[in-house]
């Protein structure tokens, strides 16, 4: 095993502020800087780009960063330009001075680092340009996009495997956070990494608290849990259509959230626009379909909220990454409900795919009502899925609140019956809502219009309320002993399994209804140490006064805030209250290019100085 290099610690500490590598962090920078392959597997937020920028610093020539997003190439070259690194980008984004400049500065050896898009790498144009530079290294970004089967591939990304045979002396570096041993392999082979070392961290995400709970009402619960927890806070929401896009974005705005919303449907330009805001503006909630997030490493996201079913672990989880990535508490909140197991099973049944593909998405939801349906652990259920162990991590809905379970067989029993009675006495099949009202004695106008209150389930489920019913009947669904007829305004059938059950040869363990109430403030008076204390209310006003100076800043360079200083620096600095910079060195991400930049305006803002008394913005630039 390598050593780790002092000059790489000093990099980390200088340059990045920051006092220790994380992770595996320590071992790729060395591998790397000594000429190594790397292929490195880390989670979202795991400190990926740390891994590559260092050698490049290290090593004599440019690293080149093949990405496949403008969106994140410009924001990583802006928070290295924060941090006084030389970096630049290349795309479809910069005019032809532009370019020109960049490939000048580039030959006269004025980069360390130089981020291309990989259409762009592989022109002849580029190519002959990194013909002409030393070269530090390759980094291969997002290197999943060569993944032919994964849903981001980029047909140009198969070209880089080119980069090997032309350049066999520069040590490449691809990175993924694509868990899947199948993906893995083909990255290896396509790039021809064969030769590579691979370092694979843990795809635990510790600081992301995992929630579910039953949709009641999604919209209210999702405005009461923004409103509770994330008010002024950063966070995307996911919908699984436009217009609910559309409509939940509009529903927040009206409650006073700053709410935009995103999908394929808007302009290009528009969306950009929509993108920026959230990037670049301190607590704006993102209301998207899944078409937004693939690039988007904003650290500070507060919170990920699911308000329909994604449609599989790996989406699940891919998505839920996007909240935390500055290591700070975060939250994944989800709520699903019978209509969404519902709704997915007939997209795939009345999908035009092969049935193959059909057999593959039906899994695939299995599993994420597996998610939804457990009883145990939810991280411990989410790493078993890629392959990781762990113990309960005290830090998910089920893990703090443990769901009761119950005995459910006689419930189960009562509800097939129902269905079955009902059936028989009219030929034809109910939905749920009907179902269960003459399960629990409802004369309604339509079960008195059916005969059904002459039926034998006829009141025989009084004992229990309509939403534990729901809940019931939810999880027959999951478990497929009831199906619902898509076709035929959702009636309730009896599944093949069924049998067992009515006939009490098996028993069925139900996980418990949530009493509505206890879906709220859960887990602020757990005893689960959050990552980070809160700050008292003097250093808060502190820190809401860092936070307003770093706007002024952000905008006056024209970046995202989070460059200038990220959220755990603010506190920090909000929790020592450091009056000269001697002592805001060594406050984490306070490099020295930040501490010569902004320290004397910091230590000015922490001693009550207001944006005026800075005579800000403008002279001190
Ligand atoms: P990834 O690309 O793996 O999703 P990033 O490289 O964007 O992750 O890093 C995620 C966040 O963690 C960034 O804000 C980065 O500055 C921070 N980070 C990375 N390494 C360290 C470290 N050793 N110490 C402190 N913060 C770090
Ligand atoms: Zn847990």
């Amino acid at each position: 095993m390598p050593e780790t290099d002092p000059r790489a610690q000093q990099i980390l500490q200088d340059v990045f502020g920051y006092p220790g590598f994380r992770g595996q962090q320590a071992d790729v920078v060395a591998h790397l800087a000594g000429g190594g392959d790397a292929l490195v597997l880390m989670p979202t937020g795991g400190g990926k780009s740390l891994c590559y920028q260092i050698p490049s610093l290290m090593r004599h020539g440019v690293g080149i960063v093949v990405s496949p997003l403008i969106a994140l190439m410009q924001d990583q070259v802006a928070a290295l330009h924060e941090a006084g690194v030389r970096a630049e980008f290349l795309n479809s984004s910069l005019s032809w001075a532009q370019s020109q400049s960049v490939e000048r500065r580039a030959r006269a050896g004025e980069l360390d680092l130089l981020y291309m898009a990989p259409e762009r790498l592989l022109t002849e144009r580029g190519l002959a340009l990194l013909d002409e530079l030393p070269l530090a290294l390759f980094a291969i970004d997002e290197a999943h996009c060569v993944s032919q089967w994964g849903h981001d591939f980029r047909p140009d990304y198969i070209g880089l495997a080119r980069l090997a045979e032309r350049y066999p002396t520069v040590p490449r570096i691809a990175l993924t956070a694509t868990a899947d041993a199948a993906t893995r392999q083909e990255i290896i082979e396509r790039l021809q990494l064969q030769q590579a070392r691979q370092f694979v961290e843990s795809f635990d995400r510790p600081n992301i608290r995992y929630r579910i709970a039953e949709k009641d009402n999604p919209r209210r619960q999702l405005l009461r849990f923004i409103e509770e927890e994330h008010a002024g806070q950063a966070g995307i929401v996911y919908c699984l259509s436009r217009k609910s896009v559309e409509e939940t974005a509009k529903m927040l705005c009206d409650n006073g959230v700053e709410a935009v919303a995103y999908h394929a449907g808007f302009a290009a330009a528009d969306r950009e626009a929509r993108q920026n805001r959230f990037i670049e503006d301190d607590g704006v909630v993102m209301v998207a379909t899944i078409a937004f997030g693939m690039g988007i490493d904003k650290p500070d996201v507060r919170f990920v909220a699911h308000v329909d079913l994604p449609k599989s672990v790996e989406g699940y989880y891919q998505e839920t990454g996007r909240a935390g990535r500055d290591g700070l508490p975060a939250d994944a909140w989800m709520v699903y409900g019978l209509a969404d197991v519902v709704q997915q099973r007939r997209l795939i049944e009345q999908s035009e795919a092969d049935d193959a593909y059909r057999r593959i998405s039906s899994t695939k939801l299995d599993a994420i009502l597996g998610l939804c349906e457990t009883v145990q652990c939810r991280r411990l259920h989410l790493l078993d899925y890629f392959g990781e162990q762990g113990v309960p991590c005290g830090n998910c809905d089920n893990c703090i609140e443990p769901p009761a379970q119950w005995d459910g067989t006689d419930a189960a029993r009562k509800l097939m019956s129902c269905i079955f009675r009902c059936e028989s006495a009219s030929g034809f099949s109910f939905g749920a809502q009907h179902i269960i009202d003459v399960l629990r004695g409802q004369q309604t106008e339509k079960v008195l219009q059916r005969g059904h209150e002459r039926v034998s389930t006829f009141g025989i489920g009084t004992d229990l309320d309509e939403a534990q019913w729901r809940s019931v009947l939810r999880q027959l669904v999951m478990m497929r002993l009831v199906t619902v007829d898509h076709v035929n305004w959702n009636v309730l059938k009896l599944g093949p399994d069924s049998r067992e059950v009515l006939a009490g040869t098996r028993r069925l363990n139900l996980r418990q209804a949530q009493p509505r109430v206890a879906a709220r403030r859960r887990g602020r008076s757990t005893g689960v140490a959050p990552v980070v204390a809160s700050l008292a209310a003097p250093n808060e006003a502190v820190f809401q006064a860092l936070r307003e100076w770093r706007r002024a800043i952000a905008h006056e360079h024209k970046v995202p805030a989070y460059t200038v200083l990220h959220d755990a620096s603010l506190r920090e600095i909000a929790q020592r209250l450091p009056d000269s910079l001697m002592q805001l060195r060594g406050v984490t991400g306070v490099g020295a290019a930040k501490l010569e930049r902004y320290g004397k305006q910091i230590v000015q803002v922490v001693g009550g100085a207001t944006l005026e008394d800075l005579d800000f913005p403008g002279s001190t630039f």
